[in-house]
């Protein structure tokens, strides 16, 4: 799957095209590389960043024509690095095609499967996305118990994670979703204490307020926006903002801007921007933590899975309407 042109709107299908292209099947000697056999990618919305023809971002843009580049859970075919030798499978950035030749070995991990996950939880519940769950809220927001938690996207990938770490820490959590079926899972299944549609309210202020009457103590910001706007008016003195990212400004071509920034000053509002890889050393003791406690139950995931490479384009696209209902994954192969 291939970028065909750089774009500024929001992402569609047609964007990308499925092209066929021959390799040879091994890691040749010397190279430090090795081969790869695609079984799961990734969808996730900062790669709509790498879409654009701008090179002053944190991460290059696509190549034009080349497969797109992502998280994906892969099988090693054959190596010429001692570290990832065949049989192993592997977390990190592939390609989104059927076999990646790879080299660049950042982030990229060799997957224990003592734990014995499905090998797809490695790109959500124990991947890139609920990394950033894990330190966007333990090490931005620094929860107290007791107090009042708003994540917005609260039913993706991140989100998901986010509201459920937070009721393990004994907060109080209300989550916003873009349908009736997602505010439903995040009520009876995530274990949110509220939930609501934001696309049903006219007045988001008015809505936070109904469901924060004391006010926010902490907001996880996936969306930023008019939601960003509104809890801004809704958050407690010495509140945190943690801003994860801001998934809505992607699909608006003249974003009206954020008129409620003054609201830090009298507030005393503590609000950061974080990237996930900056605190990649904590990766091993959130692999842990989540585990144990997914073994325990005490937290459930929700994976959106589309079938075969082709399915990717439509379902990269479909993170911007809000299609997907939880991870989004392509599965390319089984084994
Ligand atoms: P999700 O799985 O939550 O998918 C994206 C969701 O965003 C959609 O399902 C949709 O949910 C929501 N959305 C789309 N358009 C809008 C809009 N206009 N207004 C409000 N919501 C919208 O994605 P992730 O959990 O993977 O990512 C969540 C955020 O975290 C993103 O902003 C992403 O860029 C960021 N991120 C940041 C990282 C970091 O290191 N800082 C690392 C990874 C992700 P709904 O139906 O509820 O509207």
């Amino acid at each position: 799957v291939v970028l065909e042109r750089y774009i500024e709107e929001q992402p569609k299908e047609t964007d990308m095209a499925i092209k066929m292209g021959k390799m040879e099947l091994k890691a040749s000697k010397g190279s430090g590389s090795f081969l790869v056999k695609n079984l799961y990618l990734s969808c996730d919305p900062y790669m709509r960043g790498r879409m654009r023809d701008f090179h002053g971002s944190y991460i290059p843009p696509f190549l034009l024509s080349q497969p797109i580049e992502g998280f994906g859970v892969a099988k090693v075919l054959d190596s010429d690095n001692p570290d990832f030798k065949p049989g192993d499978f592997i977390s990190g950035f592939t390609g989104w095609e059927q076999y990646s030749l790879i080299r660049n070995t950042w982030q990229l991990r060799k997957i224990q499967q003592h734990h014995s996950l499905p090998l797809s939880y490695h790109l959500g519940l124990l991947g890139m996305p609920g990394f950033t769950a894990y330190v966007g809220f333990y090490e931005i927001c620094s929860p107290k118990k007791g107090e009042y938690v708003f994540v917005s996207a609260a039913s993706g990938a991140v989100g998901q994670l986010v509201g459920q770490l937070a009721k393990l820490h004994g907060c109080y959590v209300v989550g916003s979703a873009g349908s009736s079926q997602k505010v439903d899972l995040l009520k009876n299944k995530l274990g949110y204490d509220e939930a609501f549609n934001y696309k049903e309210e006219t007045d988001l202020d008015a809505a936070l307020k109904r469901y924060f009457p004391e006010g926010i103590d902490i907001y996880f910001d996936n969306v930023g926006g008019a939601i960003l706007d509104a809890a801004l008016l809704n958050m407690r003195i010495h509140g945190r903002i943690a801003v994860c990212g801001m998934v809505s400004l992607h699909s608006i071509s003249d974003p009206k801007g954020i008129q409620n920034l003054f609201c830090v000053v009298p507030k005393r509002i503590k609000m950061q921007g974080f990237l996930q890889s900056d605190y990649l050393d904590k990766f091993p003791q959130f692999v842990e933590h989540v585990t144990e406690n997914f073994k325990l139950g005490k937290i459930v995931y929700i994976e959106d899975m589309n079938e075969g490479l082709e399915t990717a384009p439509a379902a990269f696209a479909g993170l911007f309407s809000g299609k997907n209902i939880g991870k989004q994954v392509i599965c390319v192969a089984r084994d």
